[in-house]
């Protein structure tokens, strides 16, 4: 006989994540299928990592409820599977009191506390780099910021080690729905479900038409960042938003739970690829410096983009009408990262029917990702006696070891790429960018999975580094 698992769901995003290790804690069984190499292999990888506090989304819309429910629960989440969360808070600036005043009561309708109205001096007590443009501005003290790949991954993991499945790579080509179950297949393995779950992002329609459910009129919406060398940190001890347009949150200067600081995003119409233009860096460039003083691009280790599905003014979050027990979830825009915890609980409580405790089959804790740069002293020479590779530094720029790069291809959840240790322990995120630890990264991978060099990616199926044989 065949497992049926309670749920199949499709994507491991941040949505798709949470969702899967939710169910999982509560008791029932579930496969994450991700089409990538990793999870956290698209929007949730490339966004500006902030817990929105919840006052810019329109009162009474699922963004303004999702998002100011899930960003209470970040920190007992967060808190759960080790992952760091800054209290940094953040500014909304500008010259427009009225505007200030208005975002000002849309946080209090949608709930958010501690908001406060700011004038220049005060503002500039406290950052004392905005530009003489400003007049005003909005402190919300709950707003935070995350690493959105490093919290996808731990939320994967943790529901792998209570017991539930990942599979990567995995390119469905076939759903079917017999007997009330449902029938997936990639042409090689398949997986049965009593319920499915589409949260494949940008990609969520190419799947509502294998599942044969709803297809939604998405956009997408570009946003193009700078990342800059940890030099640059102080320009920003918080996020700073300029107020917002109608159409989005507008260009942000934030620090990273890393220590970087990113510049962006635009937002504009595009396609679903991820590329950077001259335009839309220009843009950052013009509105940064409109913002804050000593914005120093010329600092930028990395420019990268990532790209919004939209439908409409709101997420779509419902269960199918053309299919049983299917969980259509489109055009989860921003605030997503922020509300995905809340989206999870009501996916599981509400449109599944299911009993959310996140407490009934937490039998085991997930071990964080801590890095041995961040261990005391002494702890750290112990870890070194027993076992040398956390003494051997592969990464100059970030000061990551080979224990470290060892301690992450060892999780619960087995990768082979290059771009899967950038995110998990940070060997080639800093200033070279893997210029000089790409080639030892490789070797790591290879030796300790018992691969072959050629068999390691740079992310997914098909972006070996190395085609053809090496000669000794
Ligand atoms: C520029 C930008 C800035 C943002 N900033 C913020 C922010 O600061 N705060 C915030 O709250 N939100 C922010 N957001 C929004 C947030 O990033 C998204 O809401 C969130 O990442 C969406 O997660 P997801 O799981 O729905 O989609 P994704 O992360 O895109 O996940 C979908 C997954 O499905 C996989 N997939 C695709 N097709 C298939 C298939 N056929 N089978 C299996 N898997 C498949 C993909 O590989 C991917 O891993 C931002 C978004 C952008 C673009």
């Amino acid at each position: 006989m065949e497992k049926v698992y309670d749920a199949i769901i499709f994507g491991g995003g941040i949505i798709g994540s949470c969702i899967f290790d939710d169910l999982t804690l509560s008791g029932y069984s579930a496969v994450l299928l991700e089409i990538g190499g990793d999870v956290a292999s698209g929007t949730s990888k490339a966004n500006s990592g902030i817990v929105h506090a919840g006052f810019d989304a329109t009162p009474g819309t699922l963004k303004a409820k999702f998002n100011v429910e899930g960003s209470l629960m970040y920190p007992e989440m967060c808190n759960r599977v080790g992952v760091r969360l800054g209290n940094c808070g953040a500014y909304v600036i500008g010259n427009d009191l009225k505007k200030v005043e208005e975002l000002y009561s849309r946080g209090l309708t949608n709930g958010v506390k501690d908001l406060e109205i700011l004038n220049r001096e005060q503002l500039l007590k406290r950052i004392p780099n905005i530009t003489e443009n400003i007049t005003c501005g909005l402190f919300a003290k709950s707003s935070k910021i995350v690493s959105p790949y490093v919290l996808t991954i731990s939320l994967a993991e943790e529901g792998i080690l209570n017991g539930g499945v990942v599979e990567l790579n995995y390119n469905t080509i076939k759903v079917e729905h017999k007997n009330g179950v449902y029938e997936v297949t990639n042409g090689k393995t398949k997986y049965f479900g009593k319920y499915l779950i589409n949260s494949t992002g940008n990609a969520y329609n190419d799947m509502a038409k294998l599942i044969g459910s709803e297809t939604y009129d998405i956009k997408y919406k570009r946003g193009e960042y700078y990342i800059l060398d940890k030099s640059e940190f102080s320009v920003a001890y918080s996020t700073i938003f300029p107020l917002p347009s109608a159409h989005s949150k507008g260009i942000l200067v934030t620090p990273t739970v890393d220590g970087n600081t990113l510049v962006g995003p635009t937002s504009y119409e595009s396609d679903s690829s991820v590329k950077t233009t001259d335009l839309g860096l220009k843009e950052i460039k013009e509105k940064s410096s409109a913002m804050l003083n000593n914005v120093n691009l010329k600092k930028a280790i990395r420019i990268f983009s990532g790209v919004r599905a939209v439908v409409g003014d709101d997420f779509v979050i419902e269960k199918s009408k053309l299919k049983p027990n299917v969980i259509n979830l489109a055009g989860i825009c921003s605030p997503g990262l922020s509300s995905a915890p809340a989206i999870s609980k009501y996916v599981i409580s509400e449109l599944m029917q299911l009993t959310y405790d996140l407490k009934k089959n937490a039998k085991h804790k997930l071990v964080p990702y801590t890095l041995s740069k961040t261990l005391p002293k002494q702890e750290l020479n112990d870890l070194i006696a027993k076992d040398s590779d956390y003494g051997k530094v592969v990464c100059k720029c970030e000061d990551v070891t080979v224990g470290d790069i060892k301690m992450a291809l060892n999780r619960p959840l087995k990768i082979n790429s290059v771009d899967g240790i950038k995110r998990r322990v940070r060997a080639g995120m800093g200033r070279c960018q893997g210029g000089f630890c790409l080639d030892k990264v490789i070797s790591i991978i290879a030796e300790s999975n018992n691969e072959t060099l050629e068999d390691v990616c740079k992310e997914g199926v098909g972006t070996n580094f190395i085609v053809g044989n090496i000669k000794e």
